[in-house]
């Protein structure tokens, strides 16, 4: 038996400028590593096949009747220097299914062989940011952030080659799409007007059919990565690597390289280990996305019958983005203290976030645990100094009068769990070693990341000393 996929293939159907053809090239020895069930039945999967068969097909070493598998163009601004010609140099976008839900999504494989993009890589990936893709956006989903999913990994039975040998794997990366701002900025780039226009009438039927002019489209995906970036702000994510490549037009968190959830909170937290200069730390994360959404706005006014003439009301659209963004933040942080909203309290109750925060970081506290501790028996009990926090209280208690139901509004918002960095390792390293115990105790909890589980209270501390993982990688 072999696995049915219903594809519905939107993207294959585009001119030859927007991808290159291009099979998966087959592994040695695919073994199935972890296969996500519920997802599969969103997209429309029934009747799965044995582990085998789903290893063949989500190693690529079997094309499933109906995939037109394809690599993507793209450009992209990566760390503010532009690259006219990105591509997927080591995915391959398998089709598209339409869900139980009525959603159109991309299945695509991540590691599945060199394309005529790969330059000088070698279109693999190795088993480490596999799983920890596979973990780190099913918790993303599990906590409710617009994310890509993780519908297989599996192992590939060959060796690759980084700074030391490592064992491969492959990634299936569910999406709504891959399409970037890259994606637009590649057309834009080249002067290719009718292909942007394509792109533009894809984007739109596919992400926002609401959206009647490239102005709209522009400020419906500002709307958009306001929304994810506050979301991602107020449970510590830091993505690491937020380049125009990186920067999914629909909404969705993409490209989990070296992405990190803070521990200890520091506004400057940096993971990334080619990120130097901190362009992508976590406070920093609002300006990348503005940034980013005005290659975007400089590649849709193109559209225009006179761009120039155009420009102002999307100059004016992106100058607005930081504004959503923090009226975005103060929504998430307000809820994350169990308030709602009031129109004569912004600044009031901004002053008492940025208060609280400042507490936190001149005591070097565990950002998340904080948090949760607020909604639990002994909130001073998380403090070091105890003081600080009762004058902190007084005002906060004074601020809560009148709110409902404070308390479970901060459950909702505070997570008790997050996929902390030095799990990650832990999990990755039994899993090269052959045991993958730890990814899936890992999985189970990060399903329900917002209910307490004291069974597994130790995946919720932060790291000691020695378990503190300085830097994360690309895993390119
Ligand atoms: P990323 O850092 O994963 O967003 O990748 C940036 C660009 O480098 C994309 O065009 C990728 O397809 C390409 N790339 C990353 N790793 C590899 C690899 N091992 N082989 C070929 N291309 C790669
Ligand atoms: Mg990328």
């Amino acid at each position: 038996m072999t696995l049915q996929i219903p594809f519905d293939n939107s993207y294959a159907a585009l001119p030859p400028a927007f991808y290159s053809r291009q099979v998966p090239i087959p592994v040695a020895a695919p073994r199935l590593l972890a296969f996500n069930r519920p997802l599969a039945d969103l997209l429309g999967l029934s009747d799965l096949p044995d582990e085998a068969a789903l290893a063949r097909i989500f190693s690529g070493n079997e094309v499933p009747a109906g995939a037109t598998p394809l690599a993507q163009a793209y450009a992209g601004h990566q760390f503010g220097g532009f690259s006219p010609r990105l591509g997927d140099g080591r995915a391959l976008l398998l089709g598209e299914t339409l869900g139980t839900d009525g959603l159109r999504r991309d299945i695509a494989l991540k590691g599945s062989g060199p394309t005529p993009y790969s330059r000088r890589g070698d279109g693999r990936a190795w088993m480490g940011p596999v799983l920890r893709e596979y973990v780190v956006s099913e918790a993303m989903y599990a906590l409710g952030i617009p994310t890509t999913r993780a519908l297989a990994a599996v192992a590939t039975g060959e060796t690759i080659y980084r700074e030391t040998a490592l064992p491969g794997a492959i990634l299936t990366r569910v999406a709504q799409s891959h399409i970037r701002v890259g994606t637009f900025e590649y057309f834009a780039a080249r002067g290719d007007r009718d292909g942007l226009q394509q792109l533009y009438d894809h984007t739109r039927a596919r992400h926002y059919p609401e959206a009647e002019t490239p102005l709209e489209l522009l400020q419906a995906v500002i709307a958009r990565q306001a929304s994810l970036i506050a979301q991602w702000m107020a449970v510590g994510f830091i993505h690491g690597v937020m380049n125009t490549d990186n920067c999914q037009v629909a909404g969705e968190t993409i490209d989990y390289g070296p992405c990190a959830f803070m521990d200890t909170w520091h506004p400057d937290t940096v993971y990334s280990s080619i990120d130097h200069q901190g362009r992508y730390a976590y406070s920093n994360q609002p300006h990348a996305v503005t940034w980013n959404l005005a290659k975007l706005a400089s590649a849709l006014v193109s559209l225009e019958a006179d761009p120039q003439a155009a420009v102002p009301p999307y100059q004016q659209a992106i100058e607005a983005m930081p504004g959503q963004i923090t009226a975005q933040w103060l929504a998430r942080f307000r809820a994350k203290i169990g308030l709602t909203a009031r129109a004569d309290s912004d600044t009031a109750d901004a002053q008492l976030i940025a208060d609280l925060l400042d507490l936190m970081q001149a005591q070097k506290l565990d950002f998340t645990n904080t948090f949760r501790a607020l909604s639990g028996p002994a909130p001073r009990d998380a403090f070091l100094d105890r003081d600080a926090f009762d004058g902190w209280n007084a005002r906060w208690q004074a601020r809560l009068v009148g709110e409902t139901t404070p308390q479970a509004r901060m459950e909702a918002a505070n997570p008790w769990i997050i996929p902390r960095n030095h799990r990650m390792e832990e999990m990755i390293s039994a899993a090269v070693a052959g045991d993958m115990a730890p990814f899936h105790r890992l999985m189970e909890v990060l399903a329900t990341p917002y209910r307490a589980q004291p069974a597994q209270s130790s995946l919720t501390l932060p790291p000691t000393e020695d378990q503190i993982v300085p830097a994360t990688y690309c895993g390119t």
